[in-house]
């Protein structure tokens, strides 16, 4: 009877497997499908200085499948790196994002206009076509030095920093800068800081969510913000959910702030409302914004 029991573990075992492999097959197959449709659409999530006001965005890639709803992109995207999908759907969202945001700003009065980050993978940042595209979207729109941002996770790098160092100084000459997303959950050492030419870092929403309660993560959001300001970085902080992590941050020194305590993902429509919204709620003497917020 167990070896029975045994066996049929093994078939069971073995149909999820062979269904988790046509679930991805068939992604893969719907994942090209959406990006010849264009219905990849982008939201951009708002980031805010110490006094509160809306200076950047980041694009969030979003995925409404017509039958499976919407997909997170933390499904989506690592199966679109793994089938070399990332290349052409990187492709889009950076052409994408840029022409959204820079005709947002065309609209803005100067002072208000915002900065861009997107997010790019390790496969794009490594295929020979990466700067042509970042070029093209330069010459395109004449961008200002500073309005793109590219985020790169940590692992991103450490198989040939030389590399790595190169290409952040290619980026640079273009007026490109360059954010490291997710800081503090790779595993490389810290080495690396001195040599890559950077300018942001990004404290992982994971290290903000039990901020008030959790000492190792203000030890070690106190950490990142010293490595930050050592090395003349601007840091941002993700996931800010509460009043309480927003007081909390700025009193550890922390620069710029983006979470659902802020402003949730939203439409490029929707961002120009927001943001004179939000810069006519500062202007207004009688308003207390850290009462609102
Ligand atoms: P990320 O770059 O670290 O993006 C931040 C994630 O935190 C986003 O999730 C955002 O919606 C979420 N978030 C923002 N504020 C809060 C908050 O207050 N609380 C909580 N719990 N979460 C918050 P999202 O949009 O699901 O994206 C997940 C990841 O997918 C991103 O993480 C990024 O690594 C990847 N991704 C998204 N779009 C793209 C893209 O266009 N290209 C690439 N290569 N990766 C992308
Ligand atoms: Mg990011
Ligand atoms: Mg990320
Ligand atoms: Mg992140």
């Amino acid at each position: 009877l167990a070896k029975q029991d045994g066996r049929n573990r093994v078939q069971v075992f073995q149909a999820s497997i062979y269904e988790a492999v046509d679930r991805r097959i068939a992604m893969e197959n719907e994942l090209h499908k959406a990006l010849a449709k264009n219905q990849m659409k982008l939201h951009y999530q708002l980031q805010f200085d110490r006094h509160y006001r809306p200076v950047a965005v980041e694009a969030l890639c979003r995925w409404d499948h017509p039958e499976w709803g919407e997909i997170s992109p933390a499904t989506f995207i690592p199966i679109a790196e793994e089938s070399g999908i990332i290349i052409e759907l990187g492709k889009q969202v950076l052409q994408n994002a840029v022409e959204e945001i820079h005709q947002l700003n065309q609209q803005l009065h100067p002072d208000h206009r915002i900065r861009l980050s997107v997010n790019v993978s390790p496969q794009q940042l490594e295929h020979p076509g990466f700067l042509k595209i970042i070029e093209s979207l330069c010459e395109k729109h004449e961008l200002p030095p500073g309005f793109l941002m590219l985020e790169i996770t940590e692992n991103t790098f450490m198989s040939d920093l030389n590399s790595m160092v190169d290409l952040i100084n290619q980026l640079l000459e273009m007026g490109i800068y360059t954010s490291l997303d997710d800081f503090g959950t790779g595993f490389s050492s810290l080495s690396y800081l001195k040599r890559l030419p950077i300018h942001e870092l990004k404290i992982d929403t994971s290290f903000i969510s039990e901020l008030e309660h959790n000492h190792d993560d203000v030890v070690l959001v106190k950490s990142i913000l010293a490595i930050g300001q050592h090395y003349r970085l601007q840091v941002v902080a993700e996931g800010v959910e509460l009043r309480h992590h927003l007081l909390l941050l700025k009193t550890y020194g922390c620069d710029l702030f983006q979470g659902s305590l802020f402003a949730r993902p939203m439409i490029a429509d929707k961002l120009e409302d927001f943001i004179l919204e939000q810069h006519r709620r500062l202007q207004d003497p009688s308003f207390d914004i850290t009462r609102s917020i």
